[in-house]
């Protein structure tokens, strides 16, 4: 594969996923989804900013009725725990007893997702599955089930197809990886 280069603020990254390849594996967890969870009447919640690009593509191939919306994580300083707590913002569906199917972009070590599952039991949904786009195995600190993952990749900071370095390149339809010099 031809590496394109691209600098972005500051840093240097390349492609290291390709958008043919993207499209390929969207197609793969469309169908695997066509397949699991046609009669389930799921609710996709797709995370933002970053699944943005993954929950449109991917939600464009589901042929079973189903509802999609858009939740974000919210950081605020508590005033009575120490550090900073991220709250769920954007539920606005009765989640009770439903199949939610959460869509991320990347699961890094899954503390974000473990969050998001937590804050969402609350709403005693039926079952919770999650699909993200890409994993970092090597990276992961909390227990969390996957059920649909698109690419497996290295412990390395990547960005494009909706993912961001300080705001910008969510824009570039494939995924690139910073450049060590
Ligand atoms: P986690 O909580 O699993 O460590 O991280 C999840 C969030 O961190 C993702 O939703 C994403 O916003 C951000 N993140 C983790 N790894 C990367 C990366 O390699 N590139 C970018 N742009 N964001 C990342």
């Amino acid at each position: 594969m031809l590496k394109k280069r691209t600098k972005v603020l500051d840093l240097t990254f390349e492609t290291t996923i390709t958008e043919e390849r993207i499209c390929k594996e969207i197609s793969r967890i469309a169908a695997e989804m066509n397949r699991d969870l046609a009669d389930k009447n799921p609710i996709f919640l797709g995370i933002l900013n970053g699944a943005f690009m993954f929950a449109s593509d991917l939600f464009k191939q589901i042929t079973f009725p189903c509802q999609i919306t858009f939740l974000k994580l919210a950081s605020y300083e508590g005033t009575q725990t120490s550090g900073t707590v991220k709250q769920l913002i954007g539920i606005n569906q009765d989640l009770k007893d439903r199949t939610v199917v959460i869509l991320e972009d990347i699961v890094d070590t899954g503390i974000t997702l473990d969050t998001i599952i937590r804050q969402l039991s609350g709403y005693q949904p039926k079952e919770i599955m999650v699909a993200t786009m890409l994993h970092k195995p090597d990276a992961l600190q909390k227990e969390v089930k996957l059920d649909y993952v698109g690419f497996e990749i290295p412990n390395e900071f990547v960005l494009g197809y909706g993912l961001d370095y300080n705001g910008y390149a969510r824009n570039l339809p494939e995924i690139y990886t910073l450049v060590k010099d």
